[in-house]
């Protein structure tokens, strides 16, 4: 699989993926995403050159403009008694009491139909390409929905729009932000009721650009290549929309560095991960050797649903360690993990182990 095209889509749409879409306003040219952008210096009477306007022109999903103002209501709770748990995180339990993490925020409609159903227009936040649609609403808890692929110095970011009733645009299609997407919904492969419908919408990274053949080894079904949700590990939305209001023209990898780790995974992987040859602005330090000489540990910094937030080859001390056992996690912080605490890592009586998603995250992580 070249380089160019990692996500299996035509060579025209991986080309605006990657170099930056051609707008009606076009992007300046893409800057390195291996090195930090050099600092600017002007030259006598002329202003800064501009940082690239990734999303400095991010919108709402909806037309919802409430999101980052404290009130509760504009987000749909799966209970509610519960308000919290239409936001992002460890906000949801199982029916036997463990975690369950929700990887995005759940945004209540402004409008209704006749029939009392979901009537608002889902829009992308940010110029990009549609990466992915599914359009059947039984093959997904996701329902109906469209995954939409942005430029960003870090790499590929993709947001995603769930439950809808319709989708309005197919995959490699460049859009704006702003452009509809579809029309909010309640599709999903186990019911939603009416009064619940909502947009669930996430934003993040994707996590392995072999998960499809991953999948598909394990005689998995329904097939949704990479876009599977188990491929996508979101940040919270919130945070990011906040945090990006602030910062107009900083980037989903400035972003990113401001976010706390979980926990650390010390493991030797089979070879490099993919992740960070997508992502190399994440992996810090000496690069390992391809192949990986045998024993090779490397250090993950993950955050509480799994997103490999940075990697480093592990100390000597750390590979010691490292010996006889297939991983360790380390520096677990609760306060990260939140309320409900993980559904990746348990804690056991020498330390921590990998529960059973933990287990499959990683399988397909270094797959
Ligand atoms: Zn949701």
């Amino acid at each position: 699989m070249p380089l160019s095209n990692p996500w299996k889509i035509s060579p025209a749409v991986a080309a605006l993926v990657l170099a930056g879409c051609q707008n009606e306003r076009p992007l300046p040219p893409p800057q390195p995403i291996t090195a930090l952008p050099e600092p600017v210096v002007a030259p006598t009477n002329l202003p800064p050159r501009p940082p690239p306007p990734v999303w400095q022109d991010l919108v709402f999903p909806t037309a919802q403009t409430g999101l980052l103002k404290g009130d509760l209501r504009v987000f749909m709770p799966t209970l509610p008694q519960h308000p919290e748990s239409g936001l992002f995180g460890s906000v949801r339990s199982g029916t036997k009491g463990q975690a369950r993490f929700h990887e995005g925020i759940d945004i209540a409609p402004l409008q209704r139909d006749r029939r009392g159903e979901p009537a608002d227009a889902v829009r992308s936040v940010a110029g990009g390409v549609v990466g992915y649609t599914s359009g059947i609403a039984g093959n997904s808890n996701y329902g109906k929905y469209v995954i939409v692929l942005h430029t960003d110095p870090v790499g590929a970011v993709y947001t995603l729009y769930a439950h809808l009733a319709s989708i309005a645009v197919k995959p490699g299609q460049v859009v704006q932000a702003g452009t509809p997407l579809g029309i909010m919904g309640r599709t999903s492969s186990s019911p939603i009721p009416r009064e619940r419908g909502h947009v669930h919408f996430e934003i993040g990274l994707l996590h392995n650009e072999r998960f499809a053949p991953w999948y598909r080894a394990q005689k998995l079904k329904p097939d949704h290549g990479n876009f599977h949700g188990q491929n996508l590990a979101g940040v919270d939305p919130l945070a990011f929309l906040r945090w990006q209001q602030a910062h107009p023209a900083g980037s989903f990898r400035d972003f990113l560095a401001t976010q706390p780790a979980a926990f650390t995974l010390a493991v030797k992987p089979p070879r490099a991960l993919d992740f960070f040859r997508r992502y190399p602005a994440l992996w810090e330090g000496e690069r390992p050797r391809e192949p990986f000489p045998a024993g090779t540990v490397v250090v993950l910094s993950c955050a509480a649903n799994g997103l490999v937030l940075k990697g480093r080859l592990a100390s000597e001390a750390e590979r010691v360690a490292l010996l006889r056992a297939k991983y360790a996690i380390g520096g677990v912080n609760t306060a990260v993990l939140g309320r409900n605490g993980s559904h990746l890592i348990t804690p056991t009586r020498g330390g921590w182990a990998l529960t059973d998603t933990g287990n499959r995250w990683l399988a397909a992580l270094l797959y």
